[in-house]
């Protein structure tokens, strides 16, 4: 099989031990003689593999007894609409800082009822930086953050002042790569393919009295429904949680948050070097925004960016196109990408430069 690195921004790399792993008790999960995709969500096997899933979040993320994990479905996308159906009241407040912030705020305003406020946006700098965000109205049910932008490669170093108006935030692309105090959210959701396993599952993780405000919800978007029935009031992405279930052990056995926050922090600081260094490559970010986990690059020549990616795919770095919002390149380094693709993307980064500006 021909080594190759995927900077995919999701569906992501994951761990190689993992996939292993898979594919080692995919036939008959611990000898039950049935593939974990063949096993009821009600069997006390799989009971087994959610519960032991969702121990390990908790202590990776040491998440306080007074929030619920739950394990739902419909991408980071449907939090966008479960969060202001289940918690908002009259009035919420937005930060919109990009691509995924802009489509949290479109669903809120569908709520006809509800007043939408986007206290803060780095728009206008084309969100190459995070905004300042001033102190929070304390009449509004809630704030939303988008801790770390995917396609701007962007993230905040420090949460807002919130006072006691509940932080929401969408973590799908760095949950569990840097550390955050739970407790400082009154909840925080991801989508499970950039950091966690395969996707079909998205994580929340919400603080108790946040449940059941709404008493007039579907059943599926109600959070206390599936709270009440531990996810599985329907069936659940089983195989997902399986999958993400190994990914935390994997986490867990490398020494957790901290040891993959100091690997993220030496990969993303490594190729932001390079970049800086580099004659041919710039990176549009703010230096005191730059995100540890998407990293986009790019060298002002579209034509240049084009012939990049071309051969940089035939050489084995995958996916490296930028978003096509944005353009130019892109680099994710989710948890389980590898410091060696970082070292062997800046040795090709180098030789590609020099070809260049000979010619
Ligand atoms: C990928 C992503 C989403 C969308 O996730 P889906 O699971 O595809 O709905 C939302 N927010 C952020 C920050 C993302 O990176």
């Amino acid at each position: 099989m021909k080594k190759i690195y995927n900077f995919s921004a999701g569906p992501a790399t994951m761990p190689e031990s993992v996939l292993k792993k898979i594919q080692k008790e995919f036939l008959s999960y611990q000898g039950s003689g049935m593939s974990v995709m063949e096993l009821s969500h009600r069997s006390s096997l799989f009971q087994k593999i959610i519960d032991d899933a969702e121990s390990l979040l908790r202590e990776l993320m040491e998440i306080p007894s007074n929030y619920e994990v739950l394990f739902l479905q419909g991408g980071a996308s449907l939090q966008f609409s479960m969060i202001p159906l289940n918690l908002a009241k009259h009035k919420v407040a937005y930060i919109n800082t990009g691509l995924w912030s802009k489509r949290a705020i479109l669903e809120a305003e569908k709520i006809a009822s509800l007043e939408v406020e986007v206290i803060a946006s780095s728009e206008d700098k084309s969100f190459n930086a995070v905004p300042e965000v001033p102190m929070v109205a304390q009449d509004n049910d809630y704030v939303h953050i988008t801790t770390n932008n995917t396609v701007e490669g962007t993230a905040f170093f420090k949460l807002p002042e919130t006072g006691s108006v509940p932080l929401i935030a969408d973590m799908s692309s760095n949950i569990l790569s840097s550390y955050y105090d739970v407790s400082d959210f009154g909840l925080i959701y991801a989508g499970a393919q950039k950091n966690i396993g395969p996707s079909g599952l998205t994580i929340v993780i919400i603080r108790e009295d946040l449940i059941g405000l709404n008493k007039s919800l579907s059943a599926m978007l109600d959070y206390k429904t599936q709270a009440d029935n531990n996810s599985i009031y329907n069936t659940p992405p089983t195989f997902s949680i399986y999958t993400a279930k190994l990914v935390l052990e994997w986490l867990k056995d490398l020494g957790g948050v901290a040891a993959i926050e100091k690997i993220n922090r030496e990969k993303s600081t490594l190729l932001y070097k390079a970049i800086d260094e580099s004659a041919l490559f710039r990176a549009p970010v703010e230096k005191s925004s730059r995100s540890l986990t998407n990293i986009p690059f790019v060298t002002d020549n579209d034509e240049l960016d084009k012939q990049f990616i071309k051969e940089a795919e035939l050489a084995g770095f995958v996916n490296l196109k930028g978003h096509r919002s944005v353009g130019g390149m892109r680099a994710s380094l989710y948890n389980a990408f590898p410091l060696e693709g970082v070292q062997a993307l800046i040795l090709f980064m180098q030789q590609f430069e020099k070809k260049i500006t000979k010619g």
